[in-house]
């Protein structure tokens, strides 16, 4: 989402889904947004929110309204010269430690071995945490969890995500299969409406249990945060409202003492934005040796991400700094946007 100011600035916002559903909703949604103070964020999130709010409390909705904010900051820090961090009230840190995201499924047989090769790259390139994707069934999954720490060795942290491939009797199964693999996470072991399946979950293995990429909205997390339904929160700024909401949701995961890593995925402008809320999520647990957050960062080939938005380096310790350029600190190649959009 690209908003334009009569004073001559541009904001640019991104959505999780997929453009050709959320394309139409922002377009709904732009003559609420058309002539409005947009220094005035919060009070157009309400407005956009209330006037769809009988009919989309979550999905594609929220997800255009999280595009709108995200551009509506970017305007922000460039009409103030200040980077999101500050308007913020930032930074808490400068610099966060990114894990390897990828490992996808690839149309042949040997996947140990191609997904060992990846983890090589990546702990090359500095990740010390990788996140191996799972879901293909419980005996596959589990060997080959086993197979994976196996191999990279007992210093590489590692995460678990199988994107809600199982129900609770066999998330249960397959956190106690692989108990002893040290595993710092297992991400949307059950689809996420299912709030009781998640409390089963976190109750009979024990793995630390994540997930919220697909909840919306404070609301949407209330259960989830209220009933601590998971350890670790994840909420998406592309999806779950923005930049706005966002810091809300994290806000009160704060109050249930539950650690909060935001879900990564998308292009710069979602990485940028994700950045300055990893400069102000608090520390959890608080104290002398405190756990910051981390950032989710995607490794796989992605060409529309790559050509439209410059992305942050990775230090050789996988570092990643927040921008200090005013606004999110993203630039937007518009022939790279218009060659795709064609
Ligand atoms: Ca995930």
């Amino acid at each position: 989402v690209e908003i334009a100011t009569e004073d001559g600035i541009t904001g640019w916002g991104e959505a999780f889904g997929p453009p050709e559903l959320t394309a139409p909703v922002v377009a709904w949604l732009a003559p609420l947004v058309i002539g409005q103070d947009a220094m005035a964020r919060e009070a157009i999130w309400q407005a956009l929110y209330n006037r769809l709010r009988d009919h989309g409390q979550r999905g594609l909705v929220v997800e255009a309204i999280s595009a709108i904010d995200i551009a509506l900051w970017d305007i922000a820090g460039k009409a103030l010269g200040l980077p999101v961090y500050r308007l913020l009230g930032g930074p808490l840190r400068m610099e966060v430690e990114a894990y390897a995201t990828g490992f996808y499924r690839r149309e042949r047989d040997d996947h140990l071995r191609y997904l060992v090769e990846e983890a090589e790259q990546r702990r090359a390139e500095g990740f010390a945490t990788l996140k191996l994707k799972t879901g293909w069934g419980l005996k596959q999954d589990i060997a080959l969890t086993r197979g994976f720490r196996a191999a990279i060795g007992p210093d590489c942290g590692l995460l678990v995500d199988c994107n809600h491939a199982y129900d609770a009797p066999a998330a249960i199964a397959f956190g106690n299969a692989v108990a002893d693999c040290d595993i710092g996470w297992f991400e949307e072991p059950v689809p996420p409406e299912d709030i009781a399946g998640y409390l089963e979950v976190k109750a009979r293995q024990p793995i630390p249990v994540a997930g919220g990429e697909a909840s919306f909205a404070r609301w949407g997390f209330l259960e989830s945060i209220t009933r601590r339904s998971v350890d670790i929160l994840q909420p998406d700024v592309a999806a779950c409202g923005g930049i706005s909401e966002l810091k809300k949701i994290a806000d009160m995961a704060n109050a249930f003492g539950m650690r909060v890593n935001p879900h990564v995925w998308g292009t710069g402008v979602t990485l940028a934005a994700s950045l300055h809320l990893l400069a102000v999520i608090p520390d959890n647990p608080p104290g002398l040796f405190p756990r910051p957050p981390l950032l989710e960062l995607d490794r796989s080939p992605h060409p529309v991400r790559d050509a439209v938005t410059s992305m942050p380096p990775v230090s050789a310790t996988g570092r990643v700094r927040v921008p200090e350029a005013p606004g999110l600190g993203v630039q937007v190649d518009r022939d790279a946007l218009a060659r795709f959009k064609a």
